[in-house]
């Protein structure tokens, strides 16, 4: 049976707002796999500078696509999470998880104590 911690219009709300979130990781990830290409193409090219130039900027690209991909999955299990009715519940220590937690990061696994145990990835990472 599942413990329902916030309310389904506060739900309906979170669905919306992590719906939101999901589209624009995934409007960065193609953003950021089409630079990856592009540039990953240009580290065979030009003078050495500018080709390790291109294999630095390829390798920072790979890291905030990983980055974005890690989010993306958090998003998508948030969403899962609201379908099993097991939303807004600690998956640690099963505890309701604050309304102004989900609030700020609608996609939290873990309440406040347990999330600083529990390394999240940062939201925006770069
Ligand atoms: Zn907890």
């Amino acid at each position: 049976m599942s413990i329902l911690t916030i309310s389904l219009p506060r739900q309906a709300e979170r669905r919306a707002q992590l719906e939101h979130c999901w589209r624009a990781r995934l409007e960065r990830i193609t953003e950021l796999s089409l630079a990856y290409h592009d540039t990953a193409q240009r580290t065979g090219q030009g003078t050495s500078a500018e080709r390790s130039r291109a294999a630095r900027r390829v390798r920072k690209l790979a890291r905030a696509a990983a980055g974005e991909r890690q989010e993306l999955a958090e998003i998508e299990a948030a969403l899962q999470r609201i379908s099993n009715g097991e939303y807004g519940q600690c998956e640690q220590c099963r505890a309701p998880i604050s309304a102004a937690l989900l609030a700020s990061r609608p996609q939290a696994r873990y309440c406040e104590s347990c999330g600083r145990l529990a390394a999240q990835p940062a939201p925006h990472p770069r």
